[in-house]
Formats: C-alpha cells, sequence, structure tokens
C-alpha cells in the first residue's frame, strides 16, 4: 500500500535522454515523446549515427497551458541534467567559451505535422561562445554562418519579428559582397550581418539578443509549446481531423554541421518513391547548407543518386541505413540527414506521407519481398487515400495533341483543370463559388493551406520535390506540379507568362502530377480503371471482409460504375429522381395539382411507363444482384415551383389558373418539412403512388425475366415510425404485386422481399415488433443522426464546426457515424429486429456506408452489409477487410 502511494506522489518523469550514455525513451511511447523523439530514440538504439540529445514530453506541453502559460517546476532542473550529460558525453559545454556545444530546439508531436512547427538550430551561440566556435573549429566563416543563423531564428520563433526583416539585411550584404548564394558571403560579411541582425532584433524586441545560453534555451523551449497553438498549427489539426493529442514535445539536440564547408551537407529523402511508390531511393541534397536550406529552395539542392560522386562511402552508409531503417520499421521512411566533414548523421525518420497509388504499390511490394504479411499491407493503406486512385486522368489521346507549356516536377500525382487563383484566399473564395481553380504560388508556405485544400491542383514555380507544396499535396492526393520555374508569376497582376504566352486569371490550363507537365486550355480527362496492384489488393480484400458492399445508384450508368468496381447490389435506389426529368415533372405536377383520386391515377399512369423503364434498365445493369428501391420519400412541395414566374408557366402548361398553382404550393408549405408529409406518409396518404411505383418495379421484373436478365428488386418503404405502419402498406404492396403478376398472366416466381428503412428512433426502439413485417432493415443514418441529435442536416453548418472546433463533437456525425449514440440505436435495431424475425438482414444506406470509421463499427454490430456511392465501392471493401482483421473475422 505504502509503496503504491510513494510511486503515485513521485512527479512523473518530464525529460528523456538519448545517446550513447543511455538511451531512456525506450518504450515509453510516441503519445510522450512524439513522433521524431520516439524515433532519435528508436535510432539510437539500433546503433545509427544519430547527434544526442533530449526529449521533453508532451504531457510538459499539456501542463504548460494547464499552468497558465508557465514552464512546470522542476522542468529546467531536469533540462540541466540532461545537458550535463550531453556535455559529458560529447566533451563540450554548453556556452563554453573554448569548445561550446550548440544544439537545436525542434518540435515534435505524436502525429507529424510537416512546417507546422519551428525550429531554432545553433542554439547557445553568444558574442562570446561565437568566437571560441571560430576557433575550435578553424572555421569563422561557418562559425558566423552559424551565429546569423541562430539570430534570425530566434528572432522568428520567440521574438517574433519578421523574418523579412532580416532577408533585407543578408540581401543588402550579398549585394556588398557580390556574392549570388548565401554560402558565397565571406566571414567578414557575415561578421558584419551578425551586428547587424543583432540591431535588427534589438529594434524590433527592444531587448539585446540573449547572451546566455541557459535564457536562450528556456526561451526557445517555451516558443516551441507556444508553436503548438498558433493559428496555421490549429488549423492544420482541424484540416486533417486530428485531435485528442496532449501537445507537442521539445526535442533539444546536439548540432551536425552541414554549413562546414564543401565536404559537407545536408538532404532529405524517402526509402521509396512516395509519388508512385517504386522501390527506389528517392531524395535531394544540398553540399555545404544547413537544416531547412533544402526544402526552402534557397539554392538547387541535387538529387540524392549524385550523392556518389561527391562522397562514395557516405552515400553507401546512407543506402544500407536506408535498408536498416525499412526493415526496422517494415515500412517507408522519410528522413533527414547531416553530413559534417564526410561524418553522416541521421537526423529524423518517419513513416513517409504517400500517395493512394504510392501507398497500394508499396503495400503489394512489400508483401512480395517478404517485409510485411497480406493482413498488413490491408491495414497499411488509408482506405480513404484510394479515392486518389478513382480520380480521373488525362487520356492518352487528349495528351497527344495537348499544348506543353513547360514541365516541372511531378510532385503529386493526378489531373487538375482549372482556372488560376494567385493567392490561398482567393482559391478558398473561388472554389467556394463552385470554380475550379490551381492554386498558382511561388512556392507555397504553411499559411496556404487552406487555399491549397481548396484547390483542384497547385502549381509552384520554385522548390522541389520534398518543398512544402509537394509533402503537403501528397498527403492529401492533390495533384501538384512544383519547380516548375519557367513559369512567370505576376501575383499583383493576376497572370502567368509560360511558353511565351499570357494566361490571365480567368483562362483554364492543365497540370498533370504524374508527369510534372502544364498544358494550355482544359485537356480531356477518362474516368479510372480497377487493375493492377489495385485489382490485387481488392482480391485481398475480397478474402478478408464479411460485410456485404453495395451501392446508392439510381440510374443504370451508376450501377455499372458500382458494379466495375464490386458493388455486389445496389442498398439503396431512390425513386424521387426519376421525376425530375422534363417529360415527368409535368406529370409528377399534375398529379399534385389533382383534387380527386381518380385525377390522381390518371396523372400516375402517365408515370408509370417512365418508371418502368427506369427500373429494367437499373435491373438489367445490375442481374443476378439485388436492387433495393426506395418507395418515393421527399415531402411533395419539392416537386413544385416556388417563384411566381416558374408557377405562371407551370399553370400554363397544365392548363389551370396560377392561382391554383399558388393555392396549392401554399397548402403544402410545412414549417418543418423533414417531419412533415414525406416518405410512407404520403402511402398512406396515397396508396396511388405505392401501387404505381409497386407496379412499374413488377413490371420490370417481369419484363426482365422474359429476356432471361434476373432481376432481383427488393420493395423498401422508407420513414416507418411504427409496426401497424408497415403492416399496412406491405399488404398494400403485397396485393399490388400479386395484381400485377395476374395482369401480366406471369406465374413465375418473383421472390420480391419487402422490407423498411430504419431512420427514425422509434422504429429502432420498437425493431422487434417492426421486424414482423419486414424481410430487411436498412439503416438510413442520415436522417436516423438528425433525428437522434436534433440537428437538421440542412442547416448545420451554422454551428456544427464550432461544435468541432470546440471538441463538443468529435467530428461530423454526418460523416462519421456517432457510435455511442446513434450507434446504440443501430445495434438496437440489429438486435431487437432479429429477434422479431431469425436472419432479418441488415445493412445501412446512409452517407456512412462509405466512411472506413463507421464500416468498422458496422462489421461490429453484425450488420449483413453496407451501401455507399459508386466511387466508395472500393473504399468500402477496404474498409470491411480492415474491419475484420482488426476486430477478428
Ligand atoms: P520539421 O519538423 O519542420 O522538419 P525539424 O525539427 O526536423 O523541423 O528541423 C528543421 C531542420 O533542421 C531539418 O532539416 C533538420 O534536419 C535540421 N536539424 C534539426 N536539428 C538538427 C541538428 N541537431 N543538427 C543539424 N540539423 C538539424
Ligand atoms: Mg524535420
Ligand atoms: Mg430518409
Amino acid at each position: 500500500m505504502a509503496k503504491k502511494t510513494a510511486k503515485k506522489s513521485k512527479p512523473s518523469k518530464m525529460v528523456y535522454y538519448f545517446g550513447k550514455t543511455k538511451t531512456e525513451g525506450k518504450g515509453v511511447g510516441k503519445d510522450l515523446l512524439g513522433g521524431k523523439g520516439l524515433n532519435l530514440a528508436d535510432m539510437t538504439s539500433i546503433g545509427l549515427p544519430v547527434p544526442p540529445g533530449i526529449t521533453i514530453t508532451t504531457q510538459v506541453c499539456a501542463d504548460y497551458y494547464k499552468g497558465g502559460k508557465k514552464l512546470p517546476k522542476g522542468l529546467m532542473d531536469e533540462v540541466h541534467e540532461g545537458v550535463a550529460t550531453l556535455e559529458k558525453e560529447l566533451k563540450k559545454k554548453f556556452g563554453d567559451n573554448k569548445n561550446p556545444l550548440l544544439v537545436s530546439v525542434r518540435s515534435g508531436a505524436a502525429v507529424s505535422m510537416p512546417g507546422m512547427m519551428n525550429t531554432i538550430l545553433n542554439l547557445g551561440l553568444t558574442d562570446e561562445s561565437v568566437v571560441a566556435l571560430a576557433n575550435a573549429t578553424n572555421n569563422q566563416r561557418f562559425a558566423y554562418d552559424a551565429y546569423r543563423r541562430l539570430i534570425d531564428m530566434f528572432g522568428d520563433v520567440v521574438m517574433e519579428v519578421d523574418r523579412d526583416h532580416f532577408e533585407h539585411a543578408f540581401t543588402a550584404i550579398k549585394k556588398k559582397y557580390n556574392a549570388a548564394q548565401d554560402n558565397e558571403v565571406p566571414a567578414e560579411g557575415l561578421i558584419e550581418l551578425c551586428s547587424e541582425y543583432k540591431a535588427i532584433y534589438k529594434k524590433y524586441t527592444g531587448e539585446d539578443f540573449p547572451q546566455d545560453p541557459m535564457k536562450q534555451l528556456e526561451l526557445a523551449i517555451e516558443a516551441v509549446f507556444k508553436s503548438w497553438n498558433t493559428t496555421r498549427a490549429v488549423r492544420y489539426r482541424e484540416v486533417e481531423g486530428i485531435r485528442g493529442l496532449l501537445g507537442t514535445a521539445v526535442n533539444v539536440q546536439s548540432m551536425a554541421y552541414g554549413n562546414m564547408g564543401q565536404d559537407c551537407g545536408t538532404g532529405v529523402a524517402f526509402t521509396r518513391n512516395p509519388s508512385t511508390g517504386e522501390n527506389k531511393f528517392y531524395g535531394e541534397f544540398l553540399i555545404d547548407a544547413q537544416g531547412e536550406d533544402v526544402v526552402a529552395g534557397i539554392r538547387t539542392p541535387q538529387p540524392v543518386a549524385e550523392m556518389s560522386k561527391w562522397n562514395k562511402a557516405v552515400y553507401k552508409q546512407l543506402l544500407e541505413i536506408k535498408d536498416t531503417l525499412e526493415a526496422h520499421y517494415k515500412d517507408v521512411q522519410d528522413i533527414e540527414f547531416t553530413i559534417e566533414k564526410g561524418e553522416l548523421f541521421m537526423l529524423q525518420t518517419r513513416n513517409g506521407k504517400r500517395t493512394g497509388a504510392a501507398a497500394v504499390k508499396i503495400a503489394c511490394d512489400m508483401v512480395k519481398e517478404g517485409l510485411i504479411d497480406e493482413e498488413t499491407a490491408l491495414l497499411r493503406i488509408p482506405a480513404n487515400d484510394l479515392t486518389q486512385l478513382l480520380l480521373p486522368s488525362f487520356t492518352p489521346e487528349s495528351k497527344k495533341n495537348a499544348k506543353v507549356l513547360t514541365i516541372g516536377l511531378p510532385a503529386s500525382p493526378g489531373a487538375a483543370v482549372g482556372a488560376l487563383a494567385f493567392t490561398a484566399e482567393e482559391a478558398v473564395e473561388r472554389s467556394h463559388a463552385g470554380e475550379k481553380v490551381l492554386l498558382v504560388r511561388k512556392e507555397t508556405s504553411p499559411e496556404d493551406i487552406d487555399g491549397m485544400h481548396s484547390a483542384v491542383g497547385i502549381l509552384t514555380s520554385t522548390g522541389g520535390m520534398t518543398s512544402h507544396a509537394a509533402v503537403v499535396a501528397r498527403g492529401w492526393g492533390r495533384c501538384c506540379v512544383a519547380g516548375a520555374g519557367e513559369v512567370e508569376i505576376d501575383e499583383k497582376g493576376r497572370k502567368i507568362k509560360v511558353g511565351g504566352k499570357t494566361f490571365k486569371h480567368s483562362d483554364i490550363i492543365s497540370i498533370d502530377g504524374s508527369t510534372g507537365q502544364v498544358m494550355e486550355g482544359s485537356v480531356e480527362t477518362s474516368e479510372p480503371k480497377l487493375s493492377g496492384d489495385f485489382a490485387k489488393v481488392m482480391k485481398w480484400a475480397d478474402q478478408y471482409r464479411t460485410l456485404g458492399v453495395r451501392t446508392n445508384a439510381d440510374t443504370p450508368k451508376d450501377s455499372q460504375r458500382a458494379r466495375d468496381f464490386g458493388a455486389e447490389g445496389i442498398g439503396l435506389c431512390r425513386t424521387e429522381h426519376m421525376f425530375f426529368e422534363e417529360d415527368r415533372i409535368t406529370s409528377m405536377r399534375e398529379m399534385i395539382l389533382a383534387e380527386t383520386e381518380a385525377d390522381r391515377r390518371a396523372a400516375l399512369a402517365k408515370l408509370l411507363p417512365f418508371q418502368r423503364e427506369d427500373f429494367v434498365g437499373i435491373f438489367t445493369a445490375m442481374k443476378n444482384l439485388p436492387v433495393t428501391v426506395r418507395l418515393l420519400d421527399p415531402p411533395l412541395h419539392e416537386f413544385l415551383p416556388h417563384d411566381p414566374k416558374a408557377q405562371k408557366e407551370m399553370a400554363d402548361m397544365l392548363g389551370v389558373s396560377p392561382a391554383k398553382v399558388k393555392s396549392r404550393v401554399a397548402a403544402l408549405h410545412e414549417s418543418n418539412p423533414m417531419l412533415g408529409h414525406r416518405g410512407c406518409r404520403l402511402s398512406v396518404t396515397y396508396p396511388e403512388i405505392l401501387e404505381m411505383q409497386v407496379t412499374a418495379i413488377v413490371e420490370a421484373a417481369i419484363e426482365c425475366k422474359k429476356n432471361r436478365i434476373n432481376a432481383m428488386p427488393e420493395i423498401m418503404i422508407p420513414l416507418v415510425v411504427t409496426a401497424a405502419e408497415l403492416a399496412l402498406l406491405r399488404a398494400k404492396t403485397e396485393e399490388t404485386i400479386e395484381k400485377t403478376k395476374a395482369d401480366k398472366g406471369f406465374s413465375g416466381q418473383l421472390d420480391i422481399l419487402i422490407g423498411t428503412m430504419i431512420e427514425i428512433p422509434r422504429a429502432a426502439l420498437t425493431a422487434n415488433e417492426v421486424a414482423e413485417y419486414a424481410e430487411f432493415f436498412s439503416f438510413g443514418t442520415n436522417d436516423l443522426t438528425q433525428m437522434t441529435f436534433g440537428y437538421s442536416r440542412d442547416d448545420v453548418n451554422t454551428f456544427l464546426p464550432d461544435y468541432t472546433r470546440l471538441e463538443i463533437l468529435p467530428n461530423d456525425p454526418f460523416q462519421s457515424l456517432d457510435t455511442s449514440g446513434v450507434g446504440q440505436l443501430v445495434e438496437m435495431g440489429v438486435t431487437k429486429g432479429r429477434k422479431g424475425r431469425k436472419g432479418l438482414k441488415c445493412g445501412i444506406c446512409g452517407e456512412h456506408g462509405g466512411d472506413p470509421a463507421s464500416i468498422n463499427f458496422c462489421h461490429t454490430v453484425g450488420l449483413d452489409y453496407v451501401s455507399c456511392s459508386p466511387f466508395r465501392v472500393p473504399i468500402a471493401r477496404l474498409a470491411a477487410a480492415q474491419a475484420a482483421i482488426r476486430n477478428g473475422k
């Protein structure tokens, strides 16, 4: 007992060391160490060359905010202790005036947020220690290069000094010393620059640049914690749906210097191509450079393969490390490294972000290579990322005729066609207004996140394959062509010049993210196909999943497409869409205006042949597979025009007075149409509507049978609240089926199932009673969510964003099923329903049927199938397999 309390009261460890002396972070986990911290500890412990350092946990970040933005007590003591160990290990001293130890201060949350939080390099330098560093290394240029970087980064990150001030001073110095590149400025130029930087620092902060290294460190640690809640970091988490993290960890790591001269350098690489998945080392490096120089586009980096010409031994070592890392993590790694005087140091590794296509190829290749098994491969592919493989691509014929203006880097595959937007805000605005735009920027920065997300594609004139734009675009599967240097961007004039031509903001261009081509005008695209590795993954998925996958479709074209994507039937065929076409809407309106049953029947009789032909088409496309047809669902007013002009036209067309139309519209007006006269309630008041629809379904099925096409319709009665309601309508449906068969002289088997949608809480609560009259249930989770939450699904945009931002709700319940609330009703519906009728078939047909997290839930509550839009069918197949693997088959 006593022991336990003692353990509890001991404050938890805030700082973990990684290095030769000891590596404490093993087994502590990503949640506390952050991804970067954990992997630095990991790499150290498997013997890779990592500069030693310490990691301050994410818990400390959480405590920092809890305590009113104050560093928790005792933290700096633990930091001092860690630094002391570092000093011993490296035989250097922090702030020393002989051989100073310098460190980087780096952020790193449990989920990687590239470029979201800032890093400070060379921390520990002061006016005194910079002289010491110059002497110790016999390299004055290097020492002052490190110092100017520190003042710049510290000024920016800690004190919020606008980097432009530093940038201007640097440009002036470069000019003065006739230096084309930053690394051509001689030592005396950098000494001069450091003085100017300190003056700028003082001017904008009112303080001297801190000359106490420990003070620098403390301020830097706090700045990293603050960066967790900057607008851009918060926004990134919102866009990516990252929630529930403690905060960021802080890594304080001894420096490796890539900026000491021509035998030094720094680089970033992926162990395989993150765009295509090809098993080829992929990356860039820059000689005599530090930190972000590679990705910031300061000078043009070289492809990593060129490294063998520069330093064969280091390249060989890097290739070995690449293999070690893949074998260790069994996944593609995204690495950062630095070479200090020919010695290689690893600075970061993480699972590489990749496109959907790359994810599929890598998963298949790794199974072939024996690195992972099929189940792991299936779990490895984010189901939603398959969307990218289901996007259109440019047709080979249209590509042949396209005028290529220039070729940039193929940074993120896909085909994008759009007008030109020159700022993130403009891209957001114009996309919201329904326009397709390409975001055209010299280079993107984290502030552009929103615009990048809204645009159909991204085109930049500078930056490499690992630039911000490229990394973010690949993560989202957004088409991106980067570094198209020949594109001259005139942001103010809102135009670009390329290939000798000028394009205004309203002009259309096409970009191919798989080849880097920038093309004039709108190049034709074609539908995707399911083949190669994609088909293989789908085959594996089908072997593991137990859930069926159907589609929501109401046309033969959509049905066929879904079938090609592997749909096993239609889970929801909406019939209201069939009434909107030109030749039908008139009869529909005639029916709604009719004052007697006879008139209504006459109008319905005109609609019947249209419906029948629609069904014949759909049943044919879906032959041998079930098609669940939902009877008319929306309130009738949706079929009538609401503005006077259109009402007059309608009156003329039907030969009635405009006043009559107006009064019918007024009569149909409801305060809460979603809770009004709709769904099966229409069939209760107007049974002739149900009769017509059922007749059309049965006649279509008979026609198909006569043509040896096995139609398998199922009739679904929507919006049922009570068993008695369904009993009545079921009897009416059965009667109509028999009558139609008799009328057609058809004596064969039809086996039409009759079931209902469970979309009102009461129906779920009384599912055992309802099931007596239903051969199947389909959970209509859109309405079920609306009615359970009491949120009008057409109006949620006014408040829902606040609810998710404030984390009152974990996510939009209309997108991802609320498993704890609405989920209970689904589970109850299944359990009670199957009590009422053994083996009751249950499915889901709301939007949730295509959402991987919701599909996982559907698997666990024992649904028979999910139904989703045609393009989500492959995603659902994979998600269903993942659910089966995760939950044990
Ligand atoms: P991000 O999370 O944005 O990638 P990092 O913390 O990884 O930021 O650091 C930014 C850059 O600084 C990277 O290029 C990284 O390799 C480099 N860097 C960080 N720490 C060190 C270090 N101790 N020595 C040398 N370079 C470093
Ligand atoms: Mg990094
Ligand atoms: Mg509904």
